[in-house]
């Protein structure tokens, strides 16, 4: 009798397939397989053994080979991640596909199938999986005799006592004769060198010394008491909602609540936003449990990738840290997560299978019976919704946990009041000038926060009013005077030289419009010359760059930091004192029922780098609405107050928290064609809706905002309701729909929806 078994292969298929199993191979789900589709060799993943066949009485065919004895997906994970796949009707292969990592180059040439193994990306991948040694050098004990040593070898030696050990080739791009150096100092006995695998960088390219614990404070105290509680099973919730203002120690809550996981024996696993993912905050996890942390990220070579994985998945490693796809890391027996940020739009992924790492978070502790801690100065609404329905319990940080730290004063400046100052640009009035200057004469640091890059962001015409737009999408290009004046597309990236008539009218009258971080750090420059200035932005910093430049500002080798987003984001800067929103407009006017909820995130998290220690801070928003909830809110650092407003407003308006939505993506060459298969959707939809009892409302199909986008024309038709089961029927009916139709044609099914443009 023939046995049979699922697998999701790992392309992009609607459903796992069954295959016969082989006499004599044994298979356990979870694990790799090869198994042969429309001819090729393809990777899969064992999703269930010995099932029955489908009944159709055709020929099935056999599974090739097994890739590893030991499942690569624990039973937790692969459950979970089917849960995932059948949540936003994706295919389960693809699900796999992204978190799993490739199979290891020695294992891919004992596979004996038949024909050439062809995994999509993955295998190639696996060229990388090489071990590449690299050289350590620490100090010993051992002390020399005074006046021996001199020069680089000095030197060397005096970094790895202060650094601890360091690879041989980072103490190169301090000292040209570090080679020399170190076997002069290992002859001595005073430096051991060791040849060992690389630590997947950057997080581990420093040895962290050990930090102690501090004294909690009685909030902190109270919240992690309350996480023990349920970790050790006494409560009988397990889930919690931290809502901590910036600055209120969240971390710590974190790190012990970490490590009473690890004093049962068990995992945890600790999301945090990518712009968070910084070597400063995985060091604050280092300095607490040591090498029991792995640090999962997108920067990971396909061998790092694999080595953090075996390690996690054979229990060498606990602790698992990293952005959103961290989510899918095998941590042994899990029994914490941690979101830090919760409310952060970048925990959906927006590509591919569009999962929210907050909301699969939720799902994947409760499943594994774990505990969750949601953690954030500005919750979001849904947090606050799930707290409210006593599904997490509300943990408080009211207060900084720095004694003596106290929230900054926050000043609105009415920009229709307050024209240009001294300095003549219409974003630099007088009070946010005089700010600046009595900072400066204080010897303290200034962030001027402005959501736009380049120089200027749109070029318009004078003579007939037009705007130069991208050729491929419909928005502005962003004039960029560095490289000497490009006009960019901020969506597609296109390029193209600076241009001076206007194509509509012909007339040589283009002139440039606004202020971007480009131009700004020009004006500041300009207005106070004695002032050193620093800009961060993705122009200028990317990654480990953006660290350069905030360590100069925690060195005081700068006065004022001029920039984007990259300034807001949860930096510990002590001698910042003022922060400058130079207009908090831009956010408020996108077409997106979001846009009030993350400005106002956006306003606290910015308000929230002034004055994190001893010396008070005080914030300047400037905007042309004051009276808009989110700016007069984060004003009086009224989150409550915030989030009751605009909890009401969802309701009225029938948006999330208190609905669901579905959206549905379609876009094409042709304009159209996405039209008519807009419309066909939205059809269907409706054909489909009333069967439901009008329990699900059809809105669209109409034009997205950003309305074409690289070339395509784009069309969204949106479902709603407050009945999950109906919506999701709507929902899976367009998207099997959606593989019959015009393959000119893309559509995308994205499940509650973050991004609306
Ligand atoms: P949050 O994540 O809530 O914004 P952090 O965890 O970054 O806050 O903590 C802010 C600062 O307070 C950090 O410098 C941290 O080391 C410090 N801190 C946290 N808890 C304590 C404590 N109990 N006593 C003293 N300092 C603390
Ligand atoms: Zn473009």
């Amino acid at each position: 009798m023939p046995q049979f078994a699922d697998v999701a292969v790992l392309a992009p298929l609607g459903r796992a397939l069954t295959y016969e199993v082989p006499a004599g191979m044994r298979l356990v789900p979870g694990q790799r397989v090869v198994c042969p589709l429309r001819g090729r060799q393809l990777l899969g993943v064992v999703l269930a053994v010995g099932v029955r066949p489908p009944s159709a009485p055709r020929r099935l065919q056999c599974i090739g080979a097994v890739v590893d004895e030991i499942p690569a997906l624990p039973e937790e994970l692969l459950r979970f991640m089917r849960e995932l796949a059948d949540y936003y009707i994706a295919p389960i292969g693809e699900v796999m596909r992204a978190a799993l990592p490739a199979v290891e180059r020695d294992k891919l040439a004992n596979l004996r199938v038949p024909g050439e193994l062809f995994a999509l990306d993955r295998v190639d991948g696996a060229r990388e999986l090489t071990v590449r040694k690299v050289l350590y050098a620490s100090a010993t004990d051992a002390v020399e005799v005074p006046g021996t040593l001199r020069g680089q070898a000095a030197g060397v030696l005096a970094l790895l006592r202060s650094h601890g050990e360091l690879t041989v080739s980072r103490l190169e791009e301090h000292f040209g004769n570090a080679r020399a150096a170190l076997k002069k100092l290992e002859t001595l006995g005073l430096v051991t060198l060791a040849q060992r695998e690389r630590e997947p960088d950057p997080y581990f390219t420093e040895a962290m010394p050990r930090d102690a614990p501090p004294e909690l404070t009685e909030a902190q105290q109270h919240a992690a008491s309350r996480i023990l509680g349920a970790l050790d099973g006494s409560l009988e919730l397990k889930g919690f909602l931290l809502f901590g203002v910036t600055g209120s120690g969240k971390t710590e809550v974190y790190l012990r609540a970490i490590e009473a996981t690890l004093a049962q024996g068990r995992g945890a696993l600790v999301l945090v936003p990518e712009i968070a993912l910084t070597p400063q905050l995985v060091a604050r996890y280092r300095a607490r449990f040591g090498d029991d942390v792995a640090v999962v990220h997108s920067g990971l070579s396909a061998r790092d990738r694999h080595v953090m994985w075996t390690k996690l998945r054979e229990g060498r490693v606990h602790v698992a840290i990293g952005a959103r796809s961290a989510l899918f890391s095998p941590v042994p027996s899990l029994g914490l997560v941690l979101v830090d940020e919760e409310h952060e739009a970048t925990f959906k992924q927006e590509e591919g299978v569009r999962y929210h790492a907050r909301d699969m978070a939720l799902l994947r502790a409760h499943r594994a019976g774990a505990v969750i801690v949601l953690g954030s100065a500005t919750p979001s609404l849904e947090a606050v919704e799930l707290a409210r329905r006593g599904k997490l319990e509300e943990l408080r940080l009211p207060s900084r946990a720095h004694a003596g730290a106290l929230l900054p004063e926050v000043t609105l400046v009415d920009l229709r009041r307050n024209r240009g100052g001294p300095s003549g640009e219409r974003l630099l009035p007088l009070p946010m000038h005089r700010a600046i200057e009595a900072t400066l004469a204080a010897g303290h640091q200034a962030i001027l926060f402005l959501n736009r890059r380049g120089f200027a962001p749109s070029v318009v015409c004078e003579a007939c009013g037009v705007v130069v737009t991208c050729p491929a999408c419909s928005v502005a290009l962003t004039y960029h005077r560095a490289g000497g004046g490009t006009l960019r597309c901020h969506y597609c990236d296109y390029a193209t030289g600076h241009v001076k008539v206007c194509e509509a009218c012909k007339a040589p009258a283009l002139t440039l419009e606004g202020l971007g971080t480009e131009k700004l750090e020009e004006a500041i420059a300009k207005a106070f010359p004695a002032a050193r200035v620093g800009r961060l932005d993705r122009d200028v910093a990317a990654g480990a760059e953006a660290e350069v430049v905030l360590d100069r500002m925690r060195n005081g080798e700068l006065d004022i930091l001029v920039g984007t987003q990259m300034v807001t984001k949860g930096h510990d800067l002590p001698r910042v004192t003022l922060v400058g929103v130079l207009n908090a407009d831009a956010a408020l006017s996108l077409p997106d029922f979001r846009a009030a909820e993350r400005a106002f995130s956006l306003l606290v998290q910015v308000a929230g780098r002034a004055g994190r220690r001893d010396l008070r801070g005080r914030v300047l928003i400037q905007t042309r609405n004051p009276e808009h909830p989110a700016v007069a809110h984060a004003a009086r650092h009224d989150v409550l107050g915030f989030i009751e407003k605009e909890l009401a407003e969802r309701r009225e308006a029938r948006y999330p928290p208190y609905f669901r939505l579905v959206l549905v993506r379609v876009d094409a060459v042709d304009e159209e064609v996405a039209r008519a298969a807009a419309q066909d959707l939205g059809m269907r939809a409706r054909v489909t809706a009333p069967v439901l009892d009008r329990r699900v409302e059809v809105l669209g199909p109409s034009a997205a905002p950003v309305a074409r986008l690289r070339g395509r024309f784009r069309f969204r038709l949106m479902l709603r309701s407050a009945d999950r089961k109906a919506l999701r029927l709507v929902a899976v009916e367009l998207a099997s729909a959606a593989q019959h139709m015009d393959h000119r044609v893309r559509i995308v099914v994205d499940v509650d929806p973050v991004a609306m443009l």
